[in-house]
């Protein structure tokens, strides 16, 4: 463990000692770590080909989607490993909506068992629920999943870097259009040293990216010069 580890990232998180017996998608027993038997491991649909900017699956390999090239997102690279389908998205749903930490502890494994970006960030920084919402759920799935990724990774997690400065709506309920001015606003950052030159800015699901891209225009007037974006799963269309 490198000495310059930020300790608040040593807190343990809500995973930590959960050890399904059982395949959480089938029910067979005897399964370790994963929490998947390897027939349901093998179907989470991973995100191999796909937009190197905006994480867009593609139907064939190539560098960027026509978004990308049309319009500049405003971060510089995304890691999203898996599609937002299923049986992925069954887990996900269970861990965000169904209070399932067990479905969320193998999300969790599945994105640490991923390859890595080559380009490692200065540090991570989730995604914030407002606290009306972290008060319901109990917990904020982004920075549940950002906890052991960062600890793996070896690199700091800033957990009061990005605020939620305003209640949103749900995005689900809202239209592209809607979404980027739902979130508009919503987020401040702050650091109390110089800002990290490369923040990797981080979300369960890549739905639109509204969300994703605000967090990041603010890193951004915050002073970070890099902002890259992750998430577990990538919703299929914009
Ligand atoms: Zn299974
Ligand atoms: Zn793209």
């Amino acid at each position: 463990m490198s000495v310059n580890q930020n300790p608040r990232q040593l807190v343990d998180g809500v995973f930590d000692a959960l050890l399904p017996s059982h395949c959480l998608l089938c029910g067979a027993r005897g399964h370790g770590a994963m929490g998947l038997c390897a027939d349901c491991a093998a179907e989470m649909p991973r995100n191999d080909v796909c937009c190197a900017r905006c994480a867009l699956p593609l139907e064939s390999p190539a560098p960027l989607c026509g978004r990308c090239l049309r319009r500049e997102p405003p971060w510089a690279a995304a890691w999203v490993p898996f599609r937002y389908e299923w049986p992925l998205a069954q887990l996900e749903s269970r861990f965000k909506f169904g209070g399932d930490l067990a479905a969320g502890h193998t999300l969790s494994r599945l994105w640490i068992s991923s390859a890595k970006p080559a380009d490692l960030p200065r540090a991570i920084v989730a995604v914030p629920l407002h606290r009306s919402r972290l008060r319901r759920r109990g917990y904020n799935q982004a920075l549940e999943l950002a906890k052991p990724l960062a600890k793996h990774l070896g690199v700091p997690l800033l957990r009061d870097a990005l605020r939620r400065t305003r209640a949103t709506h749900a995005q689900a309920e809202l239209s592209a259009v809607q979404r980027r001015r739902n979130v508009r606003g919503a987020f401040s950052a702050r650091f109390d040293d110089a800002p990290p030159e490369h923040v990797a800015v981080l979300d369960d699901v890549f739905t639109t990216g509204a969300t994703l891209a605000e967090c990041a225009r603010v890193l951004k007037r915050a002073g970070v010069a890099r902002v890259d974006v992750w998430a577990m799963a990538r919703a299929p269309a914009h």
